[in-house]
């Protein structure tokens, strides 16, 4: 097998995905994929018979939904620009604003380009639950969503929907201290909307994530506000677990330890591991010094930070063995970049009659062609 290579297990996707359907068919709940954790278009056919579409950030993210899955298209950016709104129109059945001022500025112009589209607005409500301030919407001085001094009630007429999103990678808990908040600020709004969306960061296919209880704090929100439809947009959940990033080792050297220098990058193929940070775990692999042999596995560009950490094993490791990286399906290739000329890994899925399907290689095609 060429390596590196993300591998996305058709099977534990769809384990992910009848979790989703359960919440759905239990909260009456609707759930759309945010594209920015997981897009990886050919298992959309797939994440299309369980989902009601997905939520795109930007123009790209809304073509791509409606390329590959053509169902709902939610589309949302903190700012939208004059060149593009018309197409985002077009292809979305629900746009969301960021601001009162950008609501007034595009609702006219995406009405008049699609009559049906819903408009909505992104709220903030200035509940702080993620402890990593860059994943934390609310976090101070935050640019997303109005908060309720902002908020401009001459808009009412013309919403349809509002949006929050609050939480990453969180449970029930941060939701329902969320919701509250949400509530408390915006209630006296919600019963003049048809749709209230709760955002992504619920990590429900998470061991230990409280399915039954999310169900009932949809169904209860429901009960509150009758005829109102509620989606989560969750991403990571869809992409969590069903996945890894397999490499080869190309060289071992020593420098105080042993290092093994693998064909992949921290950087360029898992970025989310530096800036979380977090460490991904290894198949087979304990932490230093846990098992005999003890490595520092590091990447293959020449940032000096580019490393994943140190990892023990029970054998030594030797040039060309695989080491392959867990869950590094939801984050990971959205992000890759071409950084030092890096190949991109190929794009593969472990289909459930157990073949492997490499849908996507990359070359030096795709270093050149953003560049000029
Ligand atoms: C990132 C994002 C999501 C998805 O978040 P996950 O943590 O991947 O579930 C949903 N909605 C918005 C507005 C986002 O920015």
């Amino acid at each position: 097998m060429q390596t590196p290579v993300y591998i996305c297990e058709e099977k534990l996707l769809e384990k992910n995905l009848k979790i989703l359907e359960y919440v759905q068919n239990r909260s009456g709940a609707k759930i759309i994929l945010a594209l920015k954790g997981f897009a990886m278009h050919s298992t959309f056919d797939l994440v299309g018979e369980y989902l009601h579409g997905c939520t795109a950030s930007g123009l790209h993210e809304a073509l791509l939904s409606k390329e590959f899955m053509n169902k709902e298209t939610h589309t949302y950016a903190p700012a939208f620009k004059d060149e593009e709104i018309e197409e985002i129109a077009k292809i979305s059945d629900t746009i969301v604003f960021n601001s009162p001022t950008q609501f007034k500025k595009y609702s006219k112009i995406a009405k008049t380009i699609n009559p049906n589209i819903n408009l909505s607005l992104r709220v903030n409500p200035e509940c702080s639950t993620v402890e990593v301030a860059l994943y934390d919407p609310c976090a101070i001085n935050s640019r997303l969503g109005t908060t309720l001094k902002n908020f401009d009630e001459s808009l009412l007429d013309d919403i349809n929907g509002l949006n929050f999103h609050a939480l990453c990678e969180q449970n029930v808990d941060a939701l329902e201290s969320v919701l509250k908040a949400f509530e408390k600020n915006f209630g006296k709004y919600i019963d003049k909307v048809s749709h209230i969306n709760f955002g992504g960061g619920h990590h429900i296919t998470k061991d230990g994530y409280d399915v039954e209880k999310l169900i009932e704090v949809i169904k209860e929100f429901r009960s509150r506000h009758k005829n109102i439809e509620v989606y989560l947009e969750p991403g990571e959940a869809i992409g969590w677990e069903c996945g890894y990033l397999v490499s080869t080792i190309l060289d071992i050297v020593n420098n105080g330890m042993d290092i093994a220098i693998l064909d992949t990058s921290a950087e360029a193929h898992m970025p989310d591991t530096l800036s979380m940070p977090y460490r991904a775990e290894v198949r087979g692999a304990g932490v230093a010094n846990e098992k005999k042999y003890t490595y520092k596995l590091a990447g293959n560009t020449c940032l000096a930070g580019d490393i994943m950490g140190d990892y023990s094993f029970a054998q030594p490791l030797k040039v060309g063995d695989k080491v392959i990286f867990e869950d590094q399906i939801h984050y990971t290739f959205v992000k890759s970049t071409t950084f030092n000329g890096i190949k991109l890994p190929s794009l593969a899925i472990l289909r459930k009659n157990g073949d492997l399907e490499i849908v996507k290689e990359f070359g030096y095609e795709e270093y050149k062609s953003r560049l000029s």
